[in-house]
């Protein structure tokens, strides 16, 4: 190891120290609803009163800033590099908010994904948090690997939609934070059912999708699922994904809460 990563490495510890815990957010496949459930994650717990980072390691699709209507970074502290703040007070980082052309971080390579996010750790002023959550890139390969071995994680929450409730898909997923020793704290099950507009009845639009049968066959616990539900591709869009509000996604928060201490 160089001289410069090694320095690197000890800020990042460093600035690690001021984090109580780190959570990633992972999916087998892209497109299941990993970044949404991170930017609930983050806000939800933000609105429970704790100081919250949102890294957005994702560059295959930085859908983050726009969920939270954040563009671009609040300048520099002696200690670093300012991300831009949520209306609810979620630390933002995303490389969408600096690189200047989004579609090419698209094409990069994994060693300058895990260069991009250590730096996001070393020369970023997260100041003290509670929780600093990360929406890690979809799928098993390098990239989320390097990226929870960077962050020392306190344990991942897997996210799966019905359509690819495939055994093996999240398997992969799941085995992949036991080879790296991270704790799984638990499946969410993301577009599982639709709410009648008019009689407010849940529709299981796929059938019983038994995520829950899943996470048992897989030894992890089940958290819960979210419906599948226009306001969300709405206020993901407008920025206003903090004003979505829903009984059991504080409950499948609380739970991580619980299975994180
Ligand atoms: P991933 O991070 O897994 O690639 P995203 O979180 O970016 O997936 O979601 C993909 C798209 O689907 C986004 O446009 C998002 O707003 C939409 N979406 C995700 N979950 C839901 C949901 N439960 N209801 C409605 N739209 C959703």
């Amino acid at each position: 190891m160089n001289e410069q990563m090694e320095e690197q490495n000890q800020k990042i510890q460093e600035r690690l120290e001021n984090v109580k815990h780190r959570i990633a957010v992972a999916s087998g496949k892209g497109g299941v609803g990993k970044s949404l459930v991170s930017g609930l994650l983050a806000s939800y717990l933000a609105k429970k009163g704790y100081s919250v980072g949102l890294l957005d390691a994702d560059i295959t699709g930085p859908s983050i800033p726009r969920m939270f209507g954040v563009a671009g970074i609040e300048g520099k502290s002696d200690k670093g590099i300012l991300p831009p703040s949520s209306a609810n007070g979620v630390k933002i980082m995303s490389l969408s908010l600096v690189l200047s052309d989004n579609s090419s971080a698209v094409i990069w390579r994994g060693p300058m994904i895990s260069n991009a996010i250590r730096q996001f750790v070393s020369d970023i002023d997260w100041g003290d948090l509670d929780y600093l959550i990360v929406d890690l890139p979809p799928g098993t390969s390098d990239a989320p690997l390097t990226v929870m071995q960077i962050l020392n994680l306190d344990g991942l929450v897997v996210v799966t939609s019905p359509q690819q409730l495939a055994f093996e898909i999240v398997r992969k997923a799941i085995n992949m934070s036991k080879t790296m020793n991270v704790k799984v704290l638990g499946l969410v099950e993301n577009m599982a059912y639709a709410m009648c507009p008019h009689c407010n009845e849940r529709i299981n639009l796929f059938g019983d999708t038994g995520g829950d049968i899943l996470a048992k066959k897989a030894e992890v616990p089940y958290l819960g699922s979210i419906p599948i539900d226009p306001r969300i591709s709405t206020l993901s869009d407008s920025g206003g994904i903090e004003q979505y509000e829903n009984e059991d996604i504080d409950k499948i928060v609380d739970k991580i809460i619980e299975n994180v201490d």
